[in-house]
Formats: C-alpha cells, structure tokens, sequence
C-alpha cells in the first residue's frame, strides 16, 4: 500500500516572522495526522528555519527547485548537496512556474529529477497540461511527452523513488480544481506509462486543493495525495487537507 504524502509549496512567500507563526501553529495543531506523510518545500533562502524548527519533528522539508550541476559558476543556483546538507528530503522538479517563467524543459527537469534522486532527495516531478491543450484535447500527450522525457533519463530504479505530482497548469492557484474524476483519469494514465514501478510510485494531485475538496480526491484510487500551494500558507487548512489523507480507520 503506498503511503499518503501532503507537501506545501510556499512558493516564493513568507519572512521569517510569518514561517515562525505558521509552522508553529501547524506543529501544535497537528494531532490527528499520524500515518500521511506531510513535508513542506520553502524558498531556499528559508531551508536553515525549516530544518531548525521541523528537525526534530515528523513533517519533512525541502526545496523548491535545484540545479543540474553538482557545484561551480551558477550564480544563483542551489545545488542538491547544499539541499542535503541541511537535511533536505523532498525538492520540487518541474514545477509549471518553472517551465512558464524560467524556460524549464522537460530535459532540464529530467536532469534535475536525477541528480536529486542521485543525492538522496526525493523528486516531486510534477506533469501538467495548459488549459489551451486540454480544450485541444491535447491532455495525454502533453503528460505522456513529459512522462517520456522523464524516462529516457531516469531508469526504473531511480523512478522508484521519485513522486510524480499531477498539476493541470489551469488548476493552479485558480480555485478552479480539477474534478476527482478529470484527476483520476489522467492519474490512471500517467500509472500506466510508469512500467515495473507503477504500482509503488506516488501520485499527487495538485490545483487548488483545499480542505474541502481534498477527500474526494484522496478517495481515487490513484490519487495518493496533495502538492498544495496557497493553502499550504494557512495552517488550518493545511492541517486539514493533511487529516484528509490519512487512511480511512
Ligand atoms: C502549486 O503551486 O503547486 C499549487 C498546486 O498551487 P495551488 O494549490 O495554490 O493551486
């Protein structure tokens, strides 16, 4: 059975009064989550704060990009040693603020995919169409496009290890979520192209999930949890999408 997983995306919000508050709150209203793994991916400059206040905790942390080069001349670049250096366990790969604004491929993303898995990190590799492909009826081959890239560089193994989140590029940070059953449905398709590892690799579903909309999406059956942006910036309702994970008792 594969494992929930809940991760925040803060993308590039908070100082470090608002993450002091809000992981706080989040730490002392955490009762009544004990089998979903939940980690939240903050601006690098924020890693040292996450690790001094989550350490010792069970949510996890990490980045939300990382370069393909191991070290040298990339002003401005984290590599995935500075992210395991501070005990990082997740960095986001991919993501469509990414590809849109910082000219990300699917080859880059694949090379980032592999160099964080390489050092230890889990890949959250996120996938997703725009809303002019998927009204072209262009959803699975965009997905199957990335998918592909991804496979020419990681093999089987690697792909083990990595999660592969969902995020229809219209869903994010829009209110509009995609439905449970539009989910599912590229879900299913996005198993199928992962061969011998589709069964124990997760899947998350990301665009504007909430409290309110998590459950039925966590009910799918290859839905196996939550790449959250704003919501991960309130802590009830992040606490709330991360109960909404655990398994049914
Ligand atoms: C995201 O940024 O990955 C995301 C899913 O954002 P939101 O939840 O705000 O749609």
């Amino acid at each position: 059975m594969r494992r929930s997983l809940v991760v925040g995306n803060w993308k590039m919000n908070g100082s470090l009064e608002s993450n002091k508050t809000l992981l706080s709150d989040v730490l002392q209203h955490w009762q009544g989550v004990h089998h979903a793994e939940v980690a939240v991916c903050v601006p690098s400059i924020y890693i040292a704060q996450a690790a001094d206040m989550l350490g010792n905790t069970n949510i996890g942390y990490g980045a939300q990009d990382c370069s393909v080069h191991t070290s040298g001349a990339y002003t401005g670049e984290t590599s995935v040693s500075m992210l395991t250096d501070l005990e990082c366990g997740y960095v986001i790969v991919g993501h469509s603020e990414r590809r849109q604004y910082h000219g990300e491929t699917n080859q880059i993303v694949a090379e980032k995919a592999l160099a964080a898995q390489q050092a230890g990190l889990i890949p959250i590799v996120c996938v997703g169409e725009t809303l002019q492909q998927r009204e072209a009826g262009q959803t699975l081959a965009e997905i199957g496009s990335q998918l592909d890239a991804l496979r020419r560089v990681v093999d089987d193994t690697a792909l083990a290890s990595m999660v592969i989140a969902y995020e229809p590029v219209w869903a994010i940070g829009t209110g509009l979520s995609a439905s449970p059953e539009q989910a599912q449905d590229v879900h299913s398709f996005i198993r199928s192209k992962l061969g011998s590892v589709a069964e124990s690799i997760r899947l998350l579903y990301g665009g504007s999930v909430k409290p309110g909309n998590a459950e039925s999406l966590f009910v799918q059956a290859d839905i196996d949890g939550a790449l959250v942006g704003g919501a991960a910036l309130v802590a009830d309702d992040f606490i709330g999408i991360a109960r909404a994970a655990e398994p049914a008792t």
